[in-house]
């Protein structure tokens, strides 16, 4: 999608502090981290949120996870957390699918 922030990153047509790329997956830190760790794993594919997902989505969306999951030990956190925020009134503010990872504080719950 033309306007959208993330499929700019994932072309490289914006830069982001990248920690990890393949094909169809791209890796970087958030700009306005919530944690000492924070950062998000995306589709290089514009999905606007979990409810665009199809059959064919599934095994993109676990690698996404477990690309998420190596990350956070490679970058020393053994507990994180993952977060989708799906739709403005859950936080979502950029609208294509990314896993947040925080890490490196105590979280709270529930979540705000
Ligand atoms: P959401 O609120 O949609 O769940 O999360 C969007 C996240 O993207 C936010 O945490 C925000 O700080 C981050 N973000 C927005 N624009 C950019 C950008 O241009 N570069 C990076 N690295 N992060 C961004
Ligand atoms: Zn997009």
């Amino acid at each position: 999608m033309s306007d959208c922030i993330f499929c700019k990153i994932a072309a490289g047509e914006i830069p982001a502090d990248k920690l990890y790329e393949d094909d169809e997956v791209v890796a970087f830190w958030d700009l306005d981290p919530q944690a000492p760790k924070h950062f998000l794993v995306i589709p290089k594919s514009h999905l606007r949120d979990s409810s665009a997902l199809s059959e064919e989505d599934a095994a993109l969306i676990g690698r996404i996870i477990r690309i998420g999951a190596h990350l956070a030990k490679e970058n020393g956190l053994d507990d994180y957390r993952f977060v989708v925020n799906n739709g403005a009134s859950a936080g979502q503010t950029v609208f294509h699918f990314h896993l947040h990872v925080l890490g490196g504080r105590v979280m709270g719950w529930p979540p705000g």
